[in-house]
């Protein structure tokens, strides 16, 4: 089976010390999650390190960064490198999170660096795609998101898009309260799956795990995930609350 995954975004949210504590909270009350499931904690860059310590050798447990820049290293102030993430053991890292997209100007080609320079440091990239309202509106959401994969994932090879983790985050959901219904996340994850198989073939595309994102909550993520392209979901709001992320991490798959 796929790897189904929960994975958290803290984006810029909790002290150190509030951190540890939801942290703690979370580690305590999920028991041990099955071989094919995964859980990771996407948390600011000043709490990596000690959050990684906090996790320990906890089965299939991982903390990400949610971001990293798309230089190997030099003059670029306030920046932090994959070397850096892989210096410090970091297994995965968000990549073109629709947040960075709108307020950092993040573009497609952009991000197919960054995917390159995680790849290299075996850190699994998890690539976030999505449309915003306007284009669901008109209709064509399955090409605006063809395009993402295609500028971003589709120079890579067949070997290097199986450990890309793929998340389906439309923006009209992320942070509104308003979920894709569970119809529209399976439309659009097999429409993703369907791409990814034209371009490299359909036992590859049924490797790569896709999440969905967008107003996951302990309430709704059983019906989401309970879909067959849905593999897990890339969790904000709902993360930062230990009760309800645990009832996430329950309903994977
Ligand atoms: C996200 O930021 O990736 C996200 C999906 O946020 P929320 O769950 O709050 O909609």
């Amino acid at each position: 089976m796929r790897k189904q995954i929960a994975a958290a975004n803290w984006k810029m949210n909790k002290t150190l010390s509030e951190g540890e504590q939801l942290l703690k909270g979370i580690l305590s009350g999920m028991g041990d999650v099955k071989d094919h499931q995964q859980v990771v904690f996407a948390i600011p860059f000043p709490y990596l390190l000690k959050s990684n310590e906090t996790i320990g050798a906890k089965k299939n447990t991982f903390v990400a960064a949610q971001n990293c820049h798309h230089k190997t290293s030099g003059a670029y102030t306030g920046e932090v490198s994959v070397d850096m993430l892989e210096s410090i053991c970091i297994k995965y890292c968000i990549v073109g999170h629709s947040e960075r997209r709108e307020y950092f100007s993040e573009n497609n080609s952009m991000l197919a660096e960054k995917v390159n320079l995680c790849l290299s440091k075996s850190i699994v990239p998890i690539f976030c795609c999505g449309e915003p309202l306007n284009i669901r509106e008109a209709g064509i959401q399955n090409e605006f998101v063809e395009k993402q994969l295609q500028e971003s994932l589709f120079h890579l090879d067949a070997e290097a898009i199986q450990q890309v983790v793929i998340a389906y985050e439309p923006i009209w959901a992320i942070g509104t309260g308003k979920t894709a219904s569970s119809d529209q996340a399976q439309d659009m994850h097999q429409h993703i799956r369907a791409v990814l198989a034209q371009q490299f073939g359909k036992d590859i595309a049924a490797n790569v795990s896709i999440l969905y994102g967008g107003s996951v909550k302990g309430s709704n993520a059983k019906e989401i995930f309970s879909q067959p392209d849905v593999d897990g979901g890339l969790v904000g709001g709902a993360s930062l609350v230990a009760d309800e992320f645990l009832q996430i991490i329950q309903s994977l798959k």
